[in-house]
C-alpha cells in the first residue's frame, strides 16, 4: 500500500530517540505518540519542524509543548480507558488528542477564543473526536463535569489553583508546572482520603497560566 503520511518516519524517530530513550516506557503512551499526527497541530509554516525536540510557536505568544514533555506528563497521569480528564490550556489541541487516545472523557479549557477555534479545526483535520473544548479561565476548573480522575495543567502558575485540587476525584492525579514566571518545577499531586501527596518531577519552562488562581495579568500576580 502506498505511504500517505510523509511524517511517519519522523514520528517513529521522535518516539524512539526523544521519548523512549529518555525513559518513558508506558506502551499506551508510546503508541499514542506514534499515532497522533503532530504536524496537523502546528501552523503550516512550522509543519516540517513538527517532530523536532522542542516546543513550537502556535500564535498569540503561545506554544505547543516539546513532545518529550507531553509524553512524560501523560505517563505520569497513569490513565485508564474510563478516566475523566480535565486539561487546562488547550493550545494547539495536541496534548488533548494524546489524552483522548488513553482516557474515556477529555475536557480541555482554553482562555483565548481564537486559539480554541484553531484547536477545534486541528481536531477536525486530524480526525480526533471526543475532546470537548471550553473557552474560559481554567484556573477555576470546570465544575459542571467534576470530579476528574486526572487533571493536567499545561501552563505555569505560581501555585496550584485550589479549585483544581477540589475538583480532583479520590485517587485522582494532577500534574502542573509550578513556580516562577520563566521556568518552574513539574509537580504531581495524588489525592488520598485525607491528604494530598506531592511528588516533584523536575524542571520545565511553560508559558504563564493567566487567571483568577494563576498569574493575574501579563505583568505579574
Ligand atoms: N496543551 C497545549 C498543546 O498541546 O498545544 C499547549 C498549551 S500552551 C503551552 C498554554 C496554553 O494555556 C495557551 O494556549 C494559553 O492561552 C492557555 N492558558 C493560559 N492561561 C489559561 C487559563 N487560565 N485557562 C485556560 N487556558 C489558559
Amino acid at each position: 500500500m502506498a505511504e500517505t503520511d510523509p511524517y511517519r518516519n519522523g514520528r517513529e524517530e521522535m518516539v524512539e530517540f526523544q521519548i523512549r530513550a529518555r525513559g518513558v516506557r508506558d506502551k499506551r503512551v508510546l503508541a499514542a505518540m506514534r499515532k497522533v499526527p503532530r504536524h496537523l497541530f502546528v501552523p503550516k509554516d512550522w509543519e516540517r519542524a513538527a517532530y523536532e525536540d522542542r516546543p513550537l510557536p502556535i500564535g498569540e505568544g503561545q506554544t505547543i509543548s516539546q513532545p518529550y514533555i507531553v509524553a512524560v506528563m501523560t505517563e505520569q497521569l497513569d490513565l485508564s480507558p474510563e478516566d475523566r480528564v480535565l486539561e487546562i490550556g488547550t493550545g494547539s489541541g495536541y496534548q488533548a488528542a494524546i489524552l483522548a487516545e488513553l482516557a474515556g472523557t477529555v475536557i480541555s479549557i482554553e482562555r483565548l477564543p481564537d486559539i480554541a477555534d484553531r484547536a477545534r479545526q486541528n481536531f477536525a483535520r486530524a480526525g480526533v473526536t471526543g475532546v470537548k473544548v471550553v473557552v474560559g479561565d481554567g484556573t477555576e476548573g470546570y465544575p459542571p463535569e467534576a470530579p476528574y480522575d486526572a487533571i493536567i495543567v499545561t501552563a505555569a502558575s505560581p501555585t496550584i489553583p485550589e479549585p483544581l485540587v477540589e475538583q480532583l476525584a479520590e485517587g485522582g492525579r494532577l500534574i502542573a508546572p509550578v513556580g516562577p514566571r520563566e521556568c518552574q518545577d513539574l509537580v504531581k499531586l495524588v489525592k488520598h482520603e485525607s491528604r494530598v501527596e506531592t511528588i516533584p518531577l523536575g524542571g520545565v519552562c511553560f508559558v504563564p497560566l493567566i487567571g483568577q488562581f494563576g498569574w493575574r495579568g501579563e505583568e505579574g500576580p
